[in-house]
């Protein structure tokens, strides 16, 4: 459904402007070399980005949700903004496990006013990373963090090896970008920088590759060990492992010792398999052992654009990365225990406010069955699945389009994002609405 607000009062008519050098705010990538044209405060014309980002950007007045709802009786009824604030206060301050989720496709200073709300409540506070990559964050912690930048493996990066992911679909211009472009040390990519997949099954990223390795689904642990025990010169007393043979293995191990630089991009077809943390940890460890012959880094292909700076928010203001609990007026941490699913699984949670996710969506059936029983205070640009059955519905201004912020790439860059437009009349960031929520909170509870 398109927004009939444009243009908006006191928008000229004829205001024409082409802004350059936007992030993208869709995928982990955050291509920051997008160009928009701008005709009546209407992005109508997306330049450099892939589909995903024109459809993004084009489509931003889609589907949104257009004022603040309450459910009455059993039906969504619109009410001002300070009514739903009203209602969002109480329902949060009225829980005994009150969780707040979400944070990966806003800016970072919305995750701020979360984690303080967080605090505010003794409530928990979780990313969407407890869902994809959050055992990335278990394996860094037992393991240690060898984190490259995208710059760097532009310039240098003489092998690419893609485990468990598959950029061509989730990150189309990742390869068009930082692996296909010269850099300063490697002047024709497409000659000598080579590209390695290893998967389960063939994808539109093995089928560009120069090798494709494919394993059997839920072995990639046992294959990362052997490579690594391979790599550490040991004799193997076996033919194959998950699906490769030992020689193959053995060649693989001696090319990963050879190359000048090397980098392990990796997905959730790593970090979600059999083996989870455990995976990211093997890798590491493979990666440190590779920094003995020549120089290695690995990268998480992160997948909301700002799920990274979820991670890194978290860190910076509680200590731990997702899955953060504040009951006892101290944050704690204990994925599996204070993570949503699990909160919600074991009917723990007794109010969600979610924040720019959809978690009605993408959780499993069982932890979708309390979802339902419980109030959802839903903030969040569009209409999605979680604001059907939300309590409260506050729309939000889309960051990176209708608000300015921050953002955390992949490889752990921060960059600025920009205000192209103005959002519909009367919608806010959801950093403000937050702010207006924290205010009711101590307002009435005299905090
Ligand atoms: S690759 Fe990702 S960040 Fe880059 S333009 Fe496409 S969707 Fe946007």
């Amino acid at each position: 459904m398109i927004c009939c607000i444009y243009p908006r009062e006191g928008f000229s008519i004829s205001s024409k402007k082409t802004v350059k050098n936007v992030p993208c705010v869709f995928c982990g990538c955050l291509c920051d070399d997008i160009a928009l044209e701008v005709e009546n405060n209407r992005i109508v014309k997306n330049i450099n980005g892939c589909s995903l980002s024109k459809s993004k950007f084009l489509n931003h007045l889609e589907d949104r949700l257009l004022g603040p709802a309450v459910r009455i009786n059993g039906i969504l009824v619109e009410v001002s903004l300070e009514k739903a604030v009203a209602h969002a206060a109480e329902a949060l301050t009225s829980a005994r496990r009150p969780l707040i989720y979400g944070l990966s496709s806003t800016e970072n200073d919305t995750h701020q006013e979360a984690y303080y709300l967080a605090e505010l409540l003794g409530g928990v506070v979780d990313n969407t990373s407890s869902v994809c990559h959050g055992t990335s964050m278990i394996g860094s912690q037992e393991s240690g963090d060898p984190l490259g930048s995208l710059a760097e493996v532009r310039h240098r990066a003489d092998l690419v090896v893609y485990w468990g992911s598959n950029p061509q679909f989730a990150h189309p211009r990742h390869i068009s970008r930082y692996i296909r472009q010269p850099g300063e040390y490697m002047q024709n990519p497409k000659k000598d920088r080579k590209i390695w997949v290893f998967d389960v099954r063939s994808t539109a990223t093995s089928r560009i590759a120069d090798e494709f390795f494919q394993i059997e689904p839920g072995t990639d642990l046992e294959v990362i060990s052997v490579i690594r025990a391979l790599v550490r010169g040991h004799e193997m007393d076996i033919d194959r492992v998950g699906g490769l043979a030992i020689e193959d293995l053995a060649k693989i191990s001696e090319a990963m010792k050879s190359v000048r630089y090397g980098v392990f991009f990796y997905g959730l077809g790593l970090t979600q398999s059999k083996g989870q943390h455990r995976n990211v940890d093997a890798a590491i460890r493979l990666i440190q052992d590779l920094n003995s012959f020549t120089k290695w880094v690995m990268i998480p292909m992160r997948g909301h654009f700002n799920v990274a700076g979820a991670n890194e928010t978290s860190t910076w203001q509680t200590g731990y990365p997702f899955a953060v609990d504040y009951s006892r007026g101290y944050p704690r941490y204990q994925p599996g225990e204070y993570s949503a699913v699990d909160l919600i699984r074991r009917r723990e949670t007794d109010v969600l406010l979610n924040v720019a996710a959809d978690p009605v969506a993408h959780f499993p059936r069982d932890a979708l069955e309390h979802l339902k029983r419980i109030p959802i205070i839903n903030l969040d640009p569009k209409r999605n699945v979680t604001s059907l059955i939300a309590e409260v519905n506050i729309p939000t201004a889309i960051a990176g389009i209708e608000c300015d912020g921050a953002a955390v790439r992949m490889d752990g860059l921060p960059l600025y994002l920009r205000k192209i437009v103005e959002p519909p009349e009367g919608i806010i960031p959801d950093r403000d609405v937050l702010k207006l929520i924290i205010a009711r909170l101590r307002m009435v509870t005299k905090r």
